[in-house]
């Protein structure tokens, strides 16, 4: 698809001197490439014009670019100039300064939002900083980043992005394409390259390990061999990542429409294990339920996305979190706890064995809850408790887990397709299936206990 955008691109790579030298500044001329300025967010070009008149250097950057030489709708556009925060704040009436570690400038326009990025100075470079630039950049024993606020060139800022495909510099009013890290030719290529040391890297930024993931799942792009070998070795420093960060990655990763993609990517680069340690244990122990019900949650969560349908981070995590739930509970029961006692403690369990990796908001594990309990309670729909249970706000999304369930291989007496039909059906058809039950009563054997145990004592 990049090769419609990028005229004779070819050409440009069998150019001597880009060969020798891989930060080479490769400028794109207007009649080179068919990007078009006017398929631009106006927002963003104003951004940018805004900045150029007050004699700063300012382009469109990162994904999308990228998303667009490919043909590809962006998500969001961002700016990046070499104005300080103060000044790009100075320079537009609602934008405000945010964020500590990576300070950026939000400039806010009706819905829209456009983030504005000082160029970066190269980290690497970090023991030969003035004092003062060293409180502006800081970084832990481990190697990770804690502030990066140390300005620089447009070439120290494009040495310092993540991937060679999202370091492209887009000039919309001189309508040229600037490439310091042959991210053109990895377009053309299909191929996703980090820039630089790729185990500095992803040491400097934990995140980095899970946007190659995402972006070789969002594009179908190959993984260059370098950029690949060190992942699962370096696995383990995403526990260096805050945990809301990391909430926010995972829902990046699994509700974007390739959340399938990007699951088994995971699986395959080491990385899943240490966002989903539960969950991943179980897999790797062979339990084909707990493969089935991620494939299956990814892939309805992929298809609902794919036609505007609503999803919920609560369903997700509710899904590959259940056969862990299950798990712990049957042992709970196993111990003498009723159902309902025994899944409770094994919800607060798992999900706290989750929180310290993702910050869950507290409103999405309630739901999750919610879901699991109603799995109990769905199977019980004696008297008016069909018609009760129907009405319940949290209903819906307790089906959907039925089915998807079932889908996934689980057997529940054809639990979903009675609430299937329950559900389209009028009400005298509702109360002749309610009557069709058998009871919900618990069976008399345990009366007769109690009166065993009475006499007994
Ligand atoms: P999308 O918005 O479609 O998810 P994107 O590439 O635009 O993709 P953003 O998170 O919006 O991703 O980031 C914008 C740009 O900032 C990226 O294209 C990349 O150049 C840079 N960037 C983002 N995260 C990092 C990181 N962890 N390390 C280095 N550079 C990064
Ligand atoms: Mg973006």
């Amino acid at each position: 698809m990049a090769t419609i955008v990028l005229k004779r691109l070819s050409k440009f790579f069998n150019r001597d001197a880009l060969q020798q030298d891989a930060v080479n500044h490769l400028v794109m001329q207007p009649h080179e490439h068919s990007l078009n300025p006017k398929v631009l967010c106006n927002r963003a070009l104003e951004v940018v014009r805004v900045l150029q008149d007050n004699h700063f250097e300012a382009y469109l950057v990162g994904g999308c670019i990228r998303d667009l030489l490919l043909g590809l709708n962006p998500k969001d556009f961002d700016v990046a100039t070499n104005a300080e925060p103060h000044e790009v704040k100075h320079l537009f009436r609602r934008s405000r300064i945010v964020g500590r570690r990576f300070q950026i400038v939000h400039v806010q326009f009706g819905r829209t939002l456009i983030e504005v990025t000082t160029f970066r100075s190269n980290s690497t470079k970090i023991n030969n900083l003035s004092k003062n630039k060293n409180r502006r950049l800081q970084q832990s024993a481990s190697g990770l980043l804690t502030r990066d606020n140390v300005f620089g060139s447009i070439k120290d800022d494009a040495s310092r992005r993540d991937l060679t495909i999202n370091a492209l510099y887009y000039d919309p009013v001189k309508n040229t394409i600037h490439d310091f890290s042959q991210g053109l030719k990895d377009l053309d290529d299909r191929t996703i390259r980090i820039i630089g040391d790729p185990a500095t890297r992803y040491r400097e930024d934990p995140v980095r390990l899970l946007r190659v993931a995402r972006f070789a799942a969002k594009l179908g792009f190959n993984v260059d061999s370098k950029t690949l070998n060190p992942m699962a070795k370096m696995a383990e420093n995403l526990s260096h990542v805050s945990t809301p960060r990391m909430f926010d990655e995972t829902l990046k990763l699994f509700m974007s429409g390739q959340g399938l993609a990007s699951f088994r990517l995971l699986a395959e680069y080491g990385l899943f294990a240490q966002i989903m340690p539960q969950a991943s244990r179980l897999i790797e122990q062979g339990d084909h339920f707990a493969s089935r019900i991620v494939e299956q949650a990814l892939t309805n969560t992929d298809l609902r996305i794919r036609s505007k349908k609503k999803v919920t981070p609560a369903f997700i995590y509710a899904a590959l979190l259940w056969p862990s739930v299950q798990k712990i509970a049957l042992d709970y029961e196993n111990q003498g706890h009723s159902p309902s006692l025994a899944l409770n403690k094994a919800a607060s369990e798992v999900i706290g064995n989750q929180i310290p990796i993702t910050a869950i908001p507290r409103r999405f594990t309630v739901a999750m809850r919610e879901i699991w309990s109603l799995q109990l309670m769905l199977p019980k729909r004696g008297g008016n408790k069909a018609k009760r249970l129907s009405e319940h706000p949290r209903f819906r999304a307790a089906y959907d887990f039925t089915l998807l369930r079932e889908q996934a291989g689980e057997s529940l007496n054809g639990l979903g397709d009675w609430w299937t039909t329950y559900q389209e059906a009028g009400e005298d058809k509702q109360q002749e299936m309610v009557e069709m039950l058998p009871s919900d009563r618990p069976r008399k054997r345990r009366s007769r206990r109690r009166k065993h145990q009475k006499t007994d004592a």
